[in-house]
């Protein structure tokens, strides 16, 4: 059944404008009597019914709400610095079904891409686009929130106090790997931050070791920064998660 997400909460009776309304009528040719999935900004999902369409209106009736809860237990916030070409738009997509709950684009010492303030405007709305997208396809009940961009120190100085189990992804840590980092925590909310393609600058490690900030390794390979971040959440999903399988 097809999914939407609406900003606002479940009702009885729902006229959904704008682009879903389009999308629903005009390119997914939905038609009255068919059964759509709407999931509401707390992550509620009800099953409604199309009763009406004009050209930029879609009316649904609730048929029953769903007892579903596609979303992990754990809370997860990837901060990713920005790579190279559409890189972070395929982060995005596979962060999204992996089950991270926000996105923070970074700038850092060695990012090669810099963004005047209205292309990251529309860098940010592209990519929760995709997020939207990969959220409806895999069954969400809550879409990831991509932020603003912003930068690494001051993300890393932000969070450092915040009640988060937080590392840093290190291609250069000798002492702790991710697994051993995992099995002292005992929350339920994470945040992983991952360098660009050029790594972090020392100053930056310093900088987060400054602010009590532990830097975890992956692993002896040096992974691409989209290989990182899809493992990092992967198996924070893993170890705290639910992408152990159903529970
Ligand atoms: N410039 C670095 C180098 O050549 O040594 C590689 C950076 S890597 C392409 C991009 C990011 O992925 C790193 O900054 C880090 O966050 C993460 N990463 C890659 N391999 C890793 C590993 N083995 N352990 C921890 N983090 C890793």
């Amino acid at each position: 059944m097809r999914r939407i997400f609406i900003s606002d909460l479940l009702k009885e009776k729902i006229t959904i404008t704008g682009p879903d309304a389009h999308h629903l009528a005009h390119v997914m040719r939905s038609r009255v009597g068919d059964h759509i999935v709407v999931a509401d900004d707390e992550g509620k999902v009800g099953e409604y019914v199309m009763t009406a369409f004009t050209d930029d209106s879609v009316s649904l009736e609730l048929v029953g709400y769903l007892a579903e809860n596609t979303e992990s237990p754990v809370e997860i916030i990837l901060a990713q610095c920005l790579p190279k070409g559409d890189k972070l738009e395929f982060i995005t997509q596979k962060a999204t079904e992996l089950g991270v709950n926000s996105i923070i684009p970074l700038t850092s010492d060695n990012c090669v891409v810099r963004y005047d303030e209205k292309k990251a405007r529309a860098k940010q709305e592209k990519w929760q686009k995709i997020a939207n997208e990969a959220g409806k396809q895999c069954g969400r009940c809550l879409l990831p929130k991509v932020e603003p961009i912003t930068t690494l120190k001051d993300w890393l100085k932000k969070m450092a106090d915040a009640d988060v189990s937080l590392c840093m992804c290190y291609e250069n840590e000798e002492q702790i790997g991710i697994k051993a980092f995992m099995a002292q925590q005992d929350r339920q909310n994470f945040a992983v931050v991952i360098g660009p393609e050029g790594g972090f600058s020392l100053d930056e490690v310093a900088y987060a070791k400054a602010l009590g900030i532990p830097s975890v390794s992956l692993g002896t390979r040096i992974l691409r920064a989209e290989t990182a971040a899809i493992a990092a959440v992967t198996i924070i999903q893993y170890e705290a998660g639910d992408l152990g399988g159903r529970i």
